[in-house]
């Protein structure tokens, strides 16, 4: 390892031993693993509770087929294409470590190396643009697959933009990553419990900020306009217990073909979104079932739910990280595995086992967003009472924009935030014939 506990210097201190580095980088790998198995168990015995009923099952072959060849060929390229990018990420990062790009750019403007909060966003910034470069060639295959598959019509000079944009936020982290690192230096032992404290309410600001400062770089919002539909909207969401919400139309229309919705924001901006995708492609009633859904989000607090899941899992994670970067001053003075705390040039090794961290979780994260999925599913289905509508809204995220309806068990734990789409729209079909009555929620009149 490369890295000085005195930053500004060259000198390379607090360097542990090999052997000790290699048993506690073993230990931490297999504790990443280990929360990986235990998400995959939470994921699939998420999956295995509250059955759908065969006859559901086999009627739901009637609004959604099985996949087509295309619909394989496309699913076996984005799973190969996830897979590729989440190594080529970890390698990207690993390759910043290796090379040293933190203590290059400080060598570079080594008037900055003197100063702990310059350095830190000095090599924060270049860590986010090289990512960035990084990045391009999978963001490209990406978006070529989405072109040859006819579900991207995103003109060059907007790909290029988003690339920007995002690049452009990333940067924008850098006085917190200052912070966090100032955090660590005063104090070495405690640092990971003030910063989790700390990006409680950061998260909270962010949720309530980001649908009007941050989605609008991105999309034009306007208002659902007067209508039948809105008013139908209206109406529903009045059933629900929800008054007057915010129901906004983004103009996805100018990347994408596909459709979605979601729900974002807190107290002045909660709002939902409907993509105009979405309103251009589907019927009203189909419309109205997927705005069910969404008001279910909105009225079970799901917002809430992840802000607290986040902020628990903050905790966690950065005790995690804590953990993995240790420091020279803990076991009697001797040096720990990584070594590297409060040293502005170990930030790319700090990131990296932070993604770690976050890969591991992800099955744990999927299988409660797949959690309150379904709850959303069963609120919507109660809400709009309408099953049919429901199943062929849902069947149109296979037959228009190619999503596996039977991906396999093993993905679906891993990674898939909302349940198949046989499931759902079993359960929709068996809603309609009155199977699913016990999944009523209590809360919708
Ligand atoms: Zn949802």
């Amino acid at each position: 390892m490369r890295f000085a506990l005195c930053a500004g210097s060259d000198e390379v201190t607090g360097v542990p031993p090999r052997g000790t580095v290699r048993r506690s980088v073993g230990w931490r790998l297999t504790a990443l693993l280990v929360v990986a198995g235990i998400g995959m168990a939470a994921g699939l015995v998420a999956d295995s509770g509250d059955p759908v009923s065969l006859a559901s099952l086999e009627r739901s072959f009637e609004v959604l087929p099985a996949a087509s060849a295309r619909i394989r060929t496309y699913t076996s390229l984005r799973t190969g294409l996830y897979w590729f990018a989440t190594a080529w990420y970890l390698t990207g990062l690993a390759l910043a470590v290796r090379t040293g790009i933190a203590e290059r750019m400080l060598r570079l403007i080594p008037r900055l190396a003197g100063s702990q909060w310059w350095s830190a966003m000095v090599v924060w910034a270049s860590l986010a643009i090289f990512m960035a470069v990084w990045r391009l060639p999978v963001a490209l295959a990406s978006t070529h697959v989405e072109r040859v598959f006819g579900l991207s019509n995103i003109p060059p000079a907007l790909w290029i933009g988003d690339r920007l944009r995002d690049l452009v936020l990333e940067v924008a982290w850098a006085p917190g990553v200052a912070v966090a690192w100032w955090l660590m230096r005063r104090s070495p032992r405690r640092w990971w419990l003030i910063l989790a404290l700390g990006l409680v309410p950061v998260g909270f600001l962010l949720t309530v900020v980001y649908p009007v400062f941050i989605d609008p770089l991105y999309n034009r919002f306007r208002p659902l306009e007067d209508g039948p539909l809105r008013t139908r909207i209206l109406a529903m969401a009045e059933r629900a217990g929800v008054r007057d919400p915010a129901v906004l139309v983004a103009d996805h229309s100018k990347r994408t073909r596909k459709a979605n919705a979601y729900v974002t924001g807190l107290g002045p901006t909660h709002r939902i979104v409907l993509w105009d995708t979405l309103l251009s492609r589907m019927p009203r009633d189909e419309v109205l079932a997927i705005t069910a859904h969404e008001l279910g989000h909105y009225r079970l607090g799901h917002i809430w739910m992840g802000l607290a899941l986040y902020s628990a899992g903050g905790f966690l994670t950065l005790w995690a990280l804590a953990y993995a970067l240790g420091g020279a001053d803990r076991d009697n003075g001797q040096p720990q595995p990584l070594g590297v705390l409060g040293d502005p040039r170990a930030i790319p090794l700090a990131f990296l086992a932070l993604n770690l961290l976050l890969l591991a979780q992800t099955p744990l994260a999927s299988a409660i967003s797949r959690v309150m999925e379904r709850q959303a599913d069963a609120f919507g289905l109660a809400l709009c009472g309408d099953g049919p509508a429901t199943a062929r809204s849902l069947a149109s995220f296979s037959t228009d924009d190619l999503a596996d309806p039977d991906p396999s068990r093993w993905l679906v734990a891993w990674g898939y935030t909302h349940p198949p789409l046989r499931e759902r729209v079993a359960r929709a079909l068996a809603h309609e014939s009155g199977d699913a009555r016990q999944a009523r929620p209590s809360n919708v009149p």
